[in-house]
């Protein structure tokens, strides 16, 4: 008989329990004894979740005050001198420090640098790895947790821990010389001691997450895997070791050999890999089948599942599971409200799909009439997902099929655009400009609010927003700034926004995923044809334009990042949904173009996150996704510029296909990385205009005039002096408007020195 577990349940809370108690415990509003009360209360009632779904192991350590990975780097004493405290248990504080830095005034420290979880939109501490670090046990937080676990649980805790080879993966070297994998043999004996530990205190099964098997790796990573798992075989302890997000390809065969008792592969991003694990694996060892979308919000097909599984239903010691951790998505589907009843007969959380897990358990065991009543009605849902009125529209359908290479196309060349333009907008050399987003204070938040509990009305909001936008407008004149925007002040979020608006997007009241520590998002779902009934952004740019003669920027989100940050139908090509996406927002920089507006930004920070785990599968990835840039932004006139704006990666990899965008102005993200950016943007000779963020928009710190001539100099030392242009490096949402005027102020400034510098020398 198949048993079931999980690999890891959302933390957050449903209510997001967890933020709150950790926000306030930032702020000393509470001690430290009710954030571990409500840290012990939140795991409780997860366990009983789990136990109650009638799982055979439940996941212990996937808790985590902030990220897990920052756990492992903590039980491993991997811990960066700055935050001194080698040698020694690693307390709560300083755990917070290493994940949240301390702001300037107090002896500012730089947290740990931030960044995504494979392609997920979680995000994890990235270790830092040095030469000469030492490691040793340096938190007590899985054992304990484990014996907490114990009294709840008894024999079903399952302890999960991130494995050492995804740990160093992870990682990142400080210093010229540093390999990483010479760090393993100094990691291998702390997991022993790690897992000998949990042995003794009762464990019998552990599993270790190891998900880099997914990538292309190479063959010192792939030899390291035979001797780290070699060397961790403890006495009476049964190791599963987990893979997710991926096909194993190239890796499979190493995993079905490592000496562990168990392996778990991704049946849902991998389907066609399973039955080859099920030859391999040798069937001494367990085959955990991650056969539950662990990444999205679809209700299982139980009849697809069993399909899937019947080949394996005589196999001694199958389990079966989620893909993944349900880190992923959101708690509990039962208290959604507002969502439609049809849409949400199509949905799944995290509570429903362990539910979907037993079911399984349940026919595989005693047939499917054991569940009949549960599988027609499975079967009816889906039936009603696939025939259903709102997930189709024909006019939606029938314009993917009429796409033309001339609609994905500028009618003139950048050089020739360049003169039009140039001509329309008389900006001086340098011109400066904005993201798009302003401050959202406390005031706006609070009107939002009134509005969404219908304190307010609509026309008491929408004059509310007007006075803002108005009060936006004049202060970027105040500041001197060339193009302006109009704040944003009405967008919550800059994908929630838009999704609201479009068909085909439905958005939830307590959909909440983890981001990173304290912050989640509610992605939106995309569960049929996107379309746009009316237009979305047009009055309110309108409106700005009319204050001012200066050019205002319509700032939309492209369809990427919109496709990127939602949970997107899985019943058909995500380019199809991205190109659906795509055709709506044509309509709507056509619209803002018709309405007078002359410079457009379509913001794609998501562009380079949707990159493929796999190299094989990227450049399919990059062509259908500057497609769909391409679709969105070329059917404007040679007159009308198109910006793009792009933050928080590694764009060196993508180069070509951010060129491939043909977008007349692109801002980005460099003044933390000093310009660094820039160089290769230039070796590659990218053509259009490039406006390189010199003020760092994640500080609250106020960069001087002389700090930002020398970035300047920097980026025209790269770049040809007509090509660049001045901006911070991203929304400045998050920040404060007394900073943000004084920042601006000094960026107009950098820019009029730089400019007179340049045309006097010339
Ligand atoms: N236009 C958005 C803003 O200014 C862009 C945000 C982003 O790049 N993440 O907030
Ligand atoms: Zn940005």
């Amino acid at each position: 008989m198949a048993l079931i577990h999980n690999l890891g349940f959302p933390r957050i809370g449903l209510k997001r329990e967890l933020k709150k108690a950790l926000e306030s415990y930032w702020q000393e509003a509470i001690g430290r004894e009710q954030l571990e009360q409500t840290g012990r209360a939140l795991r409780r009632r997860h366990w009983e979740i789990q136990a109650s779904a009638g799982l055979d192991w439940i996941p212990v350590g996937d808790f985590s005050w902030y990220d897990h990975v920052l756990d492992t780097t903590c039980l491993l004493g991997a811990i960066p001198e700055r935050f001194g405290c080698s040698g020694s248990a690693v307390d709560l504080d300083t755990y917070f420090l290493m994940a949240r830095g301390r702001a300037p005034g107090r002896e500012p420290q730089p947290a740990c640098e931030l960044t995504k979880w494979f392609d997920t939109n979680y995000h994890y501490l990235v270790p830092e790895l040095m030469p000469e670090l030492k490691f040793s046990v340096s938190s007590e937080k899985l054992f304990a947790e484990f014996e907490e676990a114990k009294s709840i649980l008894g024999q079903k805790a399952k302890p999960v821990l991130l494995g050492p080879l995804t740990w160093l993966y992870l990682g990142k070297c400080q210093g010229e010389v540093c390999a990483k994998l010479a760090l393993l043999p100094r990691v291998l004996p702390v997991y022993g001691e790690i897992l000998t530990r949990l042995a003794s205190q009762g464990a019998r099964w552990v599993q270790i997450d190891e998900p880099i098997l997914a990538l292309d790796l190479d063959q010192n990573w792939r030899a390291a895997f035979e001797s780290a798992y070699y060397q961790l075989q403890i006495k009476d302890l049964n190791l599963l070791l987990a893979v997710y997000f991926g096909p194993l390809r190239d890796n499979l065969k190493l995993a079905c050999e490592l000496p562990v008792a168990g392996l778990h592969v991704d049946a849902v991003r991998a389907p066609e890999e399973l039955e080859r694990v099920h030859d391999w694996l040798p069937t001494h060892k367990v085959l955990s089948v991650g056969i539950i979308d662990g990444r999205n919000v679809w209700r299982t097909d139980l009849e697809e599942a069993w399909r899937r599984l019947k080949p394996l239903r005589t196999r001694p010691n199958l389990w079966l599971a989620p893909s993944c951790s349900l880190l992923h998505v959101p708690v509990d589907l039962g208290i959604e409200t507002k969502l439609d009843e049809e849409l949400k007969s199509w949905l799944a959380f995290a509570v429903q799909k362990l539910d979907e897990l037993a079911l399984l358990k349940k026919a595989l065991g005693q047939g499917q009439n054991s569940i009949a009543a549960r599988w027609e009605e499975n079967r009816r849902a889906l039936a009603s997902r696939r025939t259903s009125a709102r997930v189709t529209h024909p006019e939606a359908r029938r314009r993917l099929t009429e796409l033309t290479p001339a609609m994905e196309q500028r009618a003139s060349p950048y050089l020739v655009r360049r003169q039009a333009q140039r001509q329309k907008h008389c900006l001086p050399l340098l011109p400066t400009t904005t993201i798009g987003s302003f401050p959202q204070t406390a005031a706006i938040r609070s009107k939002r609010q009134e509005f969404k509990q219908g304190k307010i009305d609509v026309t008491a909001y929408r004059s509310f927003l007007a006075e803002q936008i108005a009060e936006c407008i004049r202060k970027q004149e105040a500041c001197g700034l060339d193009v302006l925007v109009h704040g944003e002040v009405e967008r919550s979020d800059m994908v929630e926004y838009f999704a609201e608006q479009l068909e085909g997007f439905a958005v939830t009241e307590h959909g909440w995923v983890q981001s990173y520590g304290s912050r989640c998002v509610r992605p939106p779902i995309v569960y049929g044809d996107v379309w746009r009934p009316e237009p979305m952004t047009v009055d309110w740019i309108c409106y700005a334009q009319s204050l001012t003669s200066k050019p205002v920027k319509g700032i939309l989100t492209g369809p990427v990042t919109m496709l990127k940050w939602s949970f997107v139908r899985d019943d058909q090509p995500p380019r199809d949904t991205c190109l659906q996406i795509a055709l709506a927002l044509r309509d709507e920089v056509g619209d803002l173009e018709r309405a007078g507006i002359t410079v457009i930004q379509i913001d794609e920070p998501a562009l380079r996150e949707g990159l493929p785990l796999r190299q094989e599968a990227r450049s399919e990835y990059l062509h259908w996704a500057t497609r769909a840039f391409r679709l969105a932004s070329c059917g404007v006139r040679d007159d009308t510029q198109i910006h793009t704006h792009m933050c928080y990666a590694e764009f060196h990899d993508i180069l070509p296909a951010i060129a491939d965008l043909d977008a007349d102005v692109i801002t980005l993200e460099t003044a933390r990385s000093k310009m660094e950016l820039l160089k290769t943007f230039a070796c590659f000779r990218y053509a259009n205009e490039i406006g390189p963020g010199i003020y760092d928009v994640h500080s609250p710190n106020v960069p001087s005039i002389g700090e930002m001539v020398s970035l300047l100099e920097q980026a025209v030392d790269c770049i040809p002096i007509e090509r660049l242009w001045v901006n911070p490096d991203c929304g400045l949402k998050t920040r404060q408007w007394p900073e943000v005027e004084m920042a601006l102020k000094n960026m107009v400034e950098a820019a009029n020195i730089v400019r007179r510098r340049y045309t006097t020398n010339r």
